[in-house]
């Protein structure tokens, strides 16, 4: 064997190592600790492993990590809710659903519930256009992974070939997609490419993500190549390794390559994750306060509780479990967008509950205090948010009809 080792174990202790030093410091600064929710859906035992090992890793790097079991009947929409709770719960930083789900379910309609702001495994639409145009954003973790495991070993990127074996939304795709934007030349191949032992035979780099045990045989490795294969089932990569590992310049081994990696990311942006949220609730506790209460008390909250509280208030703090209150609170909900001269962005906004818009879209401030009736969960955060109540009170400040925010 001539190559060297891509030692993503090694590597990855001392992202770890990191990650524990700013884990402390977070928690000296803003009295408590960074906390991921993972959600595992079904009794998947390699799942559930995964699941088990990112619970672990996150204790010892001193992370919370909340484990949300979900059974394997669930439906897409109960999923979506459940996912949808976790995107507004204060307590929250980031979230991790484990992939894949059961068949039956919508994954991608999973993932979509994943606020951005959390999304600290890097799979919704939003962190797949920041990876696309190389904009800051959360990196799907097992190719952010793989960028840093190729960044701790100085490997060069611009102008060389790489060749990705697989291209799914979560892997192949945008670990492309990264090293594209590091100027690399990028080939994918996938289950319809014809000759993938000869593109193979190109590459400068070869990233196997197929999930296919030993698909690349070791003869199509150009010598001097770099190897780095994400591939895991059992103990076994999608790359013939003693065979690959004789003509590449460097490769990973499986295990203890590309999976350690993957969870180190994964820590590394909940730490990113819990400091920007911090940072949110301080920026919008502060200066919005005094603004903010006027113009929820002259422009929504008196009128509501004046005209509408018996009829209104009733309604809209029903429980988001209940469908038929929602679809009709969110028919008012766009009613009073348009009523009140809303732009399409802030509409957007408040109709998908985007709490991290709505709180960058100046204007649409008070909409916030009306969406907080919506669930007990967001009422907290946003009362922690804006006025520093608890949810009991501020709860009962809405209930008073507003007159207490006078
Ligand atoms: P996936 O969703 O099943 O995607 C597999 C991809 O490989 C698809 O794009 C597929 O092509 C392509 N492919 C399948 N057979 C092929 C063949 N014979 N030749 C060329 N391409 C082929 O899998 P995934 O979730 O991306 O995972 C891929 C592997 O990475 C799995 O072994 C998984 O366990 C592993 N993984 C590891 C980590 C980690 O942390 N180490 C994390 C995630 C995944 P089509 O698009 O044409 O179907």
């Amino acid at each position: 064997m001539t190559a060297q080792i891509l030692d993503g174990r090694a590597v990855s202790v001392a992202i770890l190592d990191r990650v524990r030093r700013e884990v402390d410091e977070f928690a000296a600064e803003h009295g408590r600790v960074p906390a991921l929710a993972t959600v595992l859906v079904g009794d998947d035992p390699a799942s559930r492993t995964y699941v088990r090992m990112k619970a672990n890793r996150c204790a010892k790097a001193g992370i919370d990590s909340h484990r949300v079991e979900l059974d394997a009947a669930i439906t897409t929409g109960e999923l979506v809710s459940r996912i949808r709770e976790l995107s507004a719960d204060p307590a929250v930083d980031g979230i991790l659903l484990q992939h894949p789900v059961p068949d039956h379910i919508d994954e991608r309609a999973a993932f979509e519930a994943i606020e951005p702001a959390k999304d600290v495994d890097g799979v919704t639409r939003a962190s797949f256009a920041a990876m696309a145009f190389d904009e800051d954003g959360f990196r799907s973790a097992t190719p952010g992974g793989i960028m840093a495991l190729l960044d701790a070993y100085d490997i060069p990127l611009p102008g060389r070939h790489a060749v990705v074996v697989g291209r799914s939304p979560i892997l192949g795709r945008p670990v492309g997609m990264l090293l594209l934007a590091r100027d690399a030349t990028v080939t994918y191949c996938h289950s319809r490419t014809a000759g993938l032992a000869e593109r193979v035979a190109e590459a400068d780099i070869v990233v196997a993500a197929a999930g296919r045990p030993r698909l690349i045989r070791g003869e199509w490795i150009r010598p001097g190549a770099v190897v780095v294969d994400a591939g895991y089932a059992g103990n076994t990569g999608d790359v013939e390794y003693e065979e690959a590992a004789e003509r590449a310049a460097f490769i990973t081994p499986v295990p203890g390559g590309v999976g350690p990696m993957t969870i180190a990311t994964l820590l590394a942006q909940t730490v990113r994750a819990a400091r920007a949220h911090q940072t949110r609730r301080s920026r919008g506790a502060v200066p919005v306060r005094g603004e903010a209460m006027t113009k929820a008390r002259d422009n929504y909250l008196l009128d509501l509780a004046a005209s509408r509280q018996g009829y209104a208030l009733n309604r809209l703090c029903g429980s988001l479990k209940d469908e038929e209150n929602r679809r009709r609170f969110l028919e008012d909900e766009a009613a009073y967008c348009d009523a009140y001269g809303l732009s399409a962005e802030q509409r957007k906004a408040i109709l998908e509950r985007d709490w991290t818009a709505m709180l960058e879209l100046g204007g649409s401030i008070f909409y916030t205090f009306k969406l907080a009736m919506l669930d007990k969960k967001s009422m907290q955060y946003l009362g922690g948010v804006f006025t520093g109540m608890s949810a009991e009170e501020f709860a009962a400040a809405m209930r008073s009809g507003g007159r207490k925010f006078g």
